[in-house]
């Protein structure tokens, strides 16, 4: 791709749901031909952060785009095709690996794929064009990997560009965070997230309580239309938190036990997310703003399991979960949180 003088006309198709106000930025800075060196995406998991530096870096390096009247990334060339395909040379996805033992993912991002990261993107790129490297996931690099990472930032190659996706902000530092151009992904309407699954061809009323769940991310709500295992999995997960409330003490202990014996923070994290959601919901029943409740799907069986808490209870239990959370994002140890919140309720 020429990238040498400034697009006059492109127009784009970017597959990402919302967030449009970013696409037009990262849009325009390829028409300027003022690509930054650094981005940290910031926002909660399933918000679009990988969708649009996928739509971003493939816009890149698509052969076609340097013409103006075609679309960008054409989504044909043999570069959009390896982009499609994860395997193009000049764009890197660093991922926490796979322990090949154990099948589970590991814990951080290492600083070797860091070393070695660097090493690719100091090479010259095999196709005359950009070299990109996105970070997924960046609150899982460890301290010497985020360290070896500062370094790239610090010396900047050329037409390369690297993209920091996070979570959560408090974890990169600040070093760092003042050498990218941030931006934060904010929750998608619930309006477009139903039109985005409607037109991947969901009926309009199951698109909408898919969107409703989902809480503004469209990631999350694509991912329970394409895969129906995962919701059934998640509303298992709601059935359990329910049954676990009203279970004695040493059920919820067993529970405890047997659920997150092995769990790492993240999993943790996500259930946390799930029981909070469905607190949040029963209590919107219990004071009649029962046009709010997400979990549309529940319907009439929340409005049983809701009558069946008092007030007093439910808010209870709200505080426990986001204590809970508070403990596990300041490293108290997982099990003694949650032994902590069976413990209060
Ligand atoms: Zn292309």
């Amino acid at each position: 791709m020429v990238m040498s003088k400034a697009l006059s006309n492109p127009k784009f198709q970017w597959p990402v749901v919302g967030h449009k106000n970013i696409a037009a930025y990262l849009q325009n800075s390829i028409v300027k031909n003022k690509v930054s060196h650094a981005y940290l995406f910031f926002g909660p998991a399933g918000i679009g952060k990988t969708a649009m530096a996928e739509s971003f870096v493939n816009s890149l390096v698509c052969r076609q785009a340097d013409h103006r009247d075609g679309l960008i990334p054409c989504g044909l060339c043999d570069c959009c095709l390896q982009i499609k395909n994860r395997i193009h040379p000049d764009v890197y996805w660093l991922e926490r690996p796979t322990d090949p033992k154990t099948g589970r993912v590991k814990k951080n991002i290492s600083i070797d794929q860091v070393r070695e990261l660097k090493s690719k993107l100091s090479l010259r790129p095999f196709l005359d064009s950009y070299k990109a490297a996105v970070v997924t996931e960046a609150q899982h690099l460890s301290q010497e990997a985020a360290n070896a990472l500062l370094k790239t930032l610090e010396e900047p190659t050329a037409k390369t560009v690297l993209i920091i996706l996070t979570d959560n902000f408090s974890w990169i530092p600040k070093t760092i965070v003042s050498r990218c151009q941030v931006l934060k992904f904010l929750p998608v309407a619930q309006s477009e997230i139903t039109a985005s699954l409607v037109e991947r061809g969901a009926e309009k009323l199951a698109a909408a309580k898919l969107a409703a769940l989902a809480y503004g991310r469209p990631g999350i709500a694509i991912n329970y239309f394409s895969d129906p295992e995962s919701l059934q999995a998640y509303q298992e997960k709601i059935k359990e938190f329910l049954a676990l409330t009203q279970a004695d003490l040493i059920q919820r202990f067993r529970f405890i036990q047997s659920e997150f014996g092995y769990a790492e923070t993240d999993e943790i994290f996500q259930t946390l997310n799930i029981w909070l959601k469905t607190l949040r919901d029963l209590a919107l029943i219990k004071t009649q703003n029962q046009n709010l409740v997400t979990n549309i799907s529940a319907g009439s069986d929340l409005e049983k399991i809701a009558n069946g808490y008092s007030t007093a209870k439910l808010t209870n239990l709200l505080r426990q979960v986001a204590l809970a959370k508070k403990y596990l994002a300041a490293n108290v140890s997982p099990r003694l949180t949650l032994e902590n919140f069976v413990l209060n309720f």
